[in-house]
């Protein structure tokens, strides 16, 4: 460098500082090359590992999919069954009671009547008192007998605990 090709001091010395200011370039790059190259030995192994996962979903959202339709299939099936169950349920059932039961069912999101389990209303879960289980006791077992909180038809089972 110093072999009297350049003759100006100033101009060797811009021409140092370039090649300092070069040499800390390549070393940058160097880094940079390392960094490139470690994440080109690991980025197979990560491919691998996420094509993997993503197979793992892939068969879960299947399974799940199969899971959904199979239920579906099932809750058809059952309100096919139930309807036609209700039909026949229905024509055992006096015309006002129906129409009764109809008009609360109604007024109750689709619920008109409620078995009465365990001293309380399915329909509500008020808990009747004691005095109220003793009137329901002694009422007629052909008495429609009706809910004070929820309005809805009250119906006593063996689980009614009276
Ligand atoms: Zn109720």
């Amino acid at each position: 460098m110093d072999r009297g090709l350049v003759s100006n001091p100033k101009d060797l010395e811009r021409m140092q500082q370039e090649l300092g200011s070069l040499s800390r370039r390549i070393s940058e790059l160097e880094d940079v090359e390392l960094e490139v190259m470690e994440q080109l030995e690991t980025a197979p192994a990560e491919h691998a590992r996420l094509a993997e996962q993503l197979a793992r979903i892939d068969r879960r959202a299947a399974e799940l999919v199969a899971s959904r339709d199979s239920t579906a299939g099932e809750a058809t099936s059952q309100a096919a069954t139930l309807t036609a169950e209700r039909k026949v349920t229905a024509s055992g059932v006096p015309g006002d009671l129906l129409a009764l039961y109809e008009k609360i069912r109604a007024q109750k999101g689709g619920v008109g009547a409620a078995a009465l389990r365990a001293r309380q209303c399915s329909g509500c879960s008020l808990e009747l008192t004691a005095a109220d289980l003793g009137g329901i006791a002694k009422a007629p077992a052909d008495e429609v007998l009706r809910c004070e909180e929820c309005n809805r038809i009250l119906v006593r089972t063996s689980e009614s605990g009276i």
